[in-house]
C-alpha cells in the first residue's frame, strides 16, 4: 500500500517540497501518491507517484469512486482510500480556516488538475 522509503525519497526530491499537481497549493501537508495501484513492476517506480496535497490525494481517489479499477483499486479498497484521505484533507483545511464552499471548490479543483493529469492514461486502461 505504501511506497518504499527510497521511492518516497526520490519523489521528495523530485518536487521540491511542492505539490507536482498545483505547486501553489499550501498549508497542506504532502503525502506521495500512486498513480495506479496496480502490483505490477512500476507499482514502486517514482514515476507512479506525484507528490500532493492530502486535498489532492482524497480528490484523485474521489475522482474513481465509480471506477476504482482505473487507478488498480477494487471499490472496497478505494472506499476506504476515500475516508482516511478525505479526513486528512479537512483537518488541513480546518487548520487553514477554509469553509465548506472553498473546500468544496478546490477538491474540484484538484480533480480537474487529476483528470488533466491522466487524461491520456486513464483513456488508455479503459
Ligand atoms: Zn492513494
Amino acid at each position: 500500500m505504501v511506497f518504499s522509503l527510497n521511492t518516497k525519497m526520490e519523489i521528495w526530491d523530485r518536487a521540491e517540497g511542492k505539490s507536482e499537481l498545483n505547486p501553489n497549493l499550501e498549508g497542506f501537508r504532502l503525502e506521495t501518491a500512486h498513480i495506479s495501484h496496480q502490483r505490477n513492476s512500476n507499482y514502486n517506480l517514482p514515476s507512479n507517484g506525484l507528490l500532493v496535497t492530502s486535498l489532492e490525494h482524497y480528490a484523485h481517489h474521489l475522482l474513481h469512486l465509480k471506477n476504482p479499477e482505473k487507478i488498480g483499486l477494487n471499490r472496497h479498497h478505494n472506499e476506504f482510500a476515500i475516508r482516511e484521505t478525505c479526513k486528512r484533507a479537512e483537518q488541513d483545511a480546518q487548520n487553514l480556516g477554509w469553509d465548506v464552499v472553498k473546500f468544496n471548490t478546490e477538491l474540484r479543483e484538484a480533480g480537474n488538475r487529476w483528470a488533466v493529469r491522466l487524461g491520456n492514461r486513464i483513456d488508455q486502461e479503459a
